[in-house]
C-alpha cells in the first residue's frame, strides 16, 4: 500500500509498504479515506522529535471505512464509517478510567524511551516516533488501530467525512484548551496562534462564553479566517507591541485567560527569538517557548495559562516569578480526545459549528510531500491540508 514516510528533515515521501494486519484482539484495520497534516507534525519535519527513523509511516489525524476487526471488538463492524482519535488508550488503566486518555498506562510499548526524557510515560501516538510508541500512522491507505473498541467513533450519515475528521485531534484540541481556562461568562481569553488548533481555540472560547477573544499571528490571511470566521479581534506581532495592545484593549489589565496555540516552533520578530535559534542549535534548549512566555506576561493576575501548542523538552527564561507573584495558573495536556468526541459531534450535529471552515486544501495523499511544503512555509493562505487516498 501507500504510506507517507518521514524520510529525514523537512522530507516526507510516500512509498509503498506492507499493508497492516490484525496483531490483537482489539484491533482493526482501517480504510483511510481522508487524512489531515497537521501542526504537531511540523515538529518531527522540521527535525524537533526524537525518536524518528526513516521509513515511518506518518499522519495521526484520519477517518476510513472498517475493513476487518480482531474478534474482541464488538462496537464495531466491517464497513463502518469511524474517525479514529489520535492517542491510542486501553480503556481500562487508572488514566483511562480517569478520562485522562493521552496518559494511558498501556499503550506505549517503548514507555522506558519516554520515561528518560519526561519522567513518566503519556501514551502511545500514531506516527510520532519511536518514543510515543512506534505506531505507523494514518497519512496512508490502510492502518491498524489498536483498542478499535474504546477509540474509534462511528460517523453518523448526516455528517460528511470531512465534518468529521478533525474530531480526531484539533477540534478536541482546541476546545481542551479553551475548557482549561475555566471560562466565566463575558471573560476576555487572548490565543496565541492562528493555525487549525487556534481557530478552534477561539470558536471553542465563544461556545463556552467568552465575551471577547483577542487572537494574535503574524499571518494576515489566517488573522483575518480569526476575524471574519471565528469573531476573534486581532493582532498582528510584526505590527504591534503584543504586551502593550493587550494592556490597551483589557482597560491596563491582561486578558483573563491565555491560550497558547502555538509550541515549541515560536516565532518572534524581536531578540529573544535569535537568543532561542541559537540555544536550540547548539542543543542547549530543546524549544522555542516564545509564545508561552508572552503569554505569561500577558496574562491579568490570578489568570491562566492554556498550553494547547506542543512541548518537548527543556526551555530558557521561562518567567517563573510572574507565575507564582502573580497567581497565574497554568493548564495543559496532549488532548484527552476519546473524552470530547461525543459532545463535539453532537455540536456539529447541531450546527453549533461546522468544522470545514478550516479546509484550505485538498490533494491526493500522492501529493503529501507538496502538502507538508506548503503547510510548513504557509504558502498559497494554506491552513488545512487534507489528503485523500
Ligand atoms: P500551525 O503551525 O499551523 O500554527 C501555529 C501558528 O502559530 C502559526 O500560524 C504561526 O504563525 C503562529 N505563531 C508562531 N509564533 C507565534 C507567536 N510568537 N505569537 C503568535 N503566533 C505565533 O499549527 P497548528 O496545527 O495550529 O498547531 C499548533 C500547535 O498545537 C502545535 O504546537 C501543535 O503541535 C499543537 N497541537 C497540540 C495538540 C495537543 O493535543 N495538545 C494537538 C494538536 C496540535
Ligand atoms: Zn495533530
Ligand atoms: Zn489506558
Amino acid at each position: 500500500m501507500k504510506a507517507t514516510c518521514w524520510m529525514g528533515m523537512r522530507k516526507v515521501e510516500v512509498r509503498e509498504v506492507p499493508e497492516p494486519k490484525i496483531l490483537n484482539s482489539r484491533d482493526a484495520i482501517i480504510r483511510v479515506t481522508n487524512t489531515a497534516i497537521c501542526g504537531s507534525d511540523l515538529h518531527f519535519y522540521n527535525g524537533f522529535i526524537p525518536g524518528m527513523k526513516k521509513g515511518d509511516v506518518v499522519g495521526h489525524e484520519f477517518m476510513g471505512e472498517v475493513v476487518e476487526l480482531g474478534r474482541e471488538v464488538g462496537n464495531l463492524a466491517v464497513g463502518d464509517r469511524v474517525v479514529v482519535p489520535f492517542p491510542i488508550a486501553c480503556g481500562r488503566c487508572e488514566q483511562c478510567t480517569r478520562e485522562m486518555y493521552s496518559l494511558c498506562e498501556n499503550s506505549n510499548p517503548n514507555a522506558w524511551m519516554a520515561e528518560k526524557m519526561w519522567g513518566y510515560s503519556p501514551c502511545g501516538i500514531f506516527g510520532y516516533s519511536h518514543m510515543l510508541g512506534g505506531y505507523a500512522g494514518g497519512q496512508s491507505e490502510y492502518v491498524r488501530v489498536p483498542f478499535a473498541d474504546v477509540g474509534p467513533l462511528k460517523v453518523p450519515d448526516e455528517v460528511e467525512d470531512e465534518q468529521a475528521l478533525f474530531l480526531s485531534d484539533i477540534f478536541p484540541t482546541g476546545y481542551m484548551a479553551a475548557e482549561m481556562c475555566g471560562i466565566r461568562p463575558g471573560d476576555v481569553v487572548a490565543v496565541w496562534g492562528c493555525g487549525p488548533v487556534g481557530q478552534f481555540a477561539i470558536k471553542s472560547a465563544y461556545m463556552l462564553g467568552a465575551g471577547r477573544v483577542i487572537a494574535i499571528d503574524r499571518f494576515d490571511y489566517r488573522l483575518e479566517i480569526a476575524r471574519e470566521g471565528g469573531g476573534a479581534e486581532t493582532l498582528n506581532y510584526e505590527d504591534v507591541h503584543v504586551l502593550e495592545a493587550l494592556q490597551e484593549m483589557t482597560g491596563g489589565r491582561g486578558p483573563d485567560h491565555c491560550i497558547d496555540a502555538v509550541g515549541l516552533e515560536g516565532h518572534s520578530p524581536g531578540p529573544g527569538f535569535i537568543y532561542d535559534k541559537i540555544k536550540t542549535n547548539l542543543y542547549m534548549e530543546t524549544d522555542r517557548p516564545v509564545a508561552l512566555r508572552e503569554a505569561i506576561l500577558a496574562c491579568r493576575s490570578g489568570g491562566t495559562i492554556s498550553v494547547a501548542g506542543v512541548y518537548g523538552g527543556f526551555i530558557d527564561k521561562f518567567p517563573m516569578g510572574a507565575v507564582v507573584n502573580r497567581s497565574l495558573t497554568i493548564r495543559s495536556g496532549q488532548c484527552h480526545v476519546q473524552r470530547y468526541m461525543k459532545p463535539l459531534l453532537n455540536r456539529i450535529i447541531r450546527g453549533d459549528i461546522d468544522p470545514r471552515f478550516i479546509i484550505t486544501h485538498r490533494m491526493h495523499l500522492d501529493e503529501a510531500p507538496d502538502g507538508y511544503d506548503m503547510f510548513f512555509k504557509k504558502q498559497d493562505e494554506c491552513l488545512k491540508v487534507v489528503l485523500k487516498p
